[in-house]
């Protein structure tokens, strides 16, 4: 009953008018080399938790070889090169807080909050002298900015008693910071430091249970499972390249399979091409 269900949306899906606004950048790559325009940047960068109705088990019974896991990053490479994350940032510092605030929030709201904050406060000690009262009214346009100012406030003390006013490079050194955990260690030790590290968002989620690549229950189940078959020379950009993927082809409700770069290799039953 329910695959009769999802059959149906997704058939509904087919028949909706396109988004009128235009593309973001990477989408633009990517749908170029179907001929197609990508969707709205902002109705698709919405954060919302992994879902089954969206998240659906692709076709096991084919596993993906080597070659093909291959062929898709060469091409997610050839069509983007140099993938950027969307988090405006100005130091490993800023990277560190934009990413603690982003958790249930867009990369667009906080980029708008933190444009003027990161003006005056772009190290820890300037945090501090800033002070939580007024870092909280930059913040407050973000959801749960009351908890994630206290955060902000106590991971920068920590950063100058600890680790003399430095982001750590390690995994464990980042996650004993306030309000930072496994995905941001993550982003940070990979788009600071240019660690092989595999963050997993919603976006990732989605792409690696429907595609098959890296199917799992937890972010953690798909990033161990991407890490494992991603080859080395593509773990740098891997992450980003499946955020993009996720954020403006591979859509939760409304999946654009007619203008996806891999929609032949692509193991999700669903799909609609
Ligand atoms: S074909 Fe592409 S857009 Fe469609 S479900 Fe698969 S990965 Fe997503």
């Amino acid at each position: 009953m329910a695959k009769i269900i999802r059959a149906q949306r997704a058939k509904k899906a087919l028949v909706r008018s396109v988004p009128k606004k235009g593309p973001k950048k990477a989408a633009k790559a990517q749908a170029k080399t179907k001929g197609k325009t990508a969707p709205s940047a902002k109705k698709s960068s919405k954060k919302s938790k992994p879902s089954k109705a969206t998240v659906s088990k692709p076709n096991v019974s084919k596993p993906w070889t080597p070659a093909e896991v291959r062929e898709v990053f060469e091409r997610f490479q050839k069509a983007n090169p140099e993938p950027r994350g969307e988090l405006e940032h100005l130091n490993p510092f800023t990277l560190l807080v934009a990413v603690v605030l982003s958790a249930q929030a867009t990369d667009a709201g906080v980029n708008r909050a933190t444009r003027e904050l990161f003006k005056v406060a772009d190290t820890p000690q300037k945090m501090l002298d800033l002070g939580e009262e007024r870092l909280r009214d930059y913040i407050r346009t973000i959801g749960l900015y009351l908890t994630k100012a206290k955060n902000v406030i106590a991971l920068s003390q920590k950063l100058l008693t600890d680790f003399g006013g430095e982001v750590p490079r390690t995994r464990a050194e980042i996650e004993s910071l306030p309000g930072a955990g496994r995905k941001t260690a993550n982003v940070v030790l990979n788009m600071a430091y240019g660690e092989h590290t595999m963050a997993v968002d919603t976006h990732v989620f989605r792409v690696g249970n429907r595609t098959g690549l890296a199917p799992g229950k937890t972010p953690l189940e798909v990033e161990l499972g991407l890490e494992k078959i991603i080859p080395s020379e593509f773990m740098l950009h891997a992450h980003h390249w499946l955020i993009l993927h996720g954020r403006y082809t591979c859509l939760a409700r409304k999946p654009r399979c007619e203008v996806c770069l891999i929609n032949d290799l692509c193991r999700w039953p669903e799909k609609t091409v």
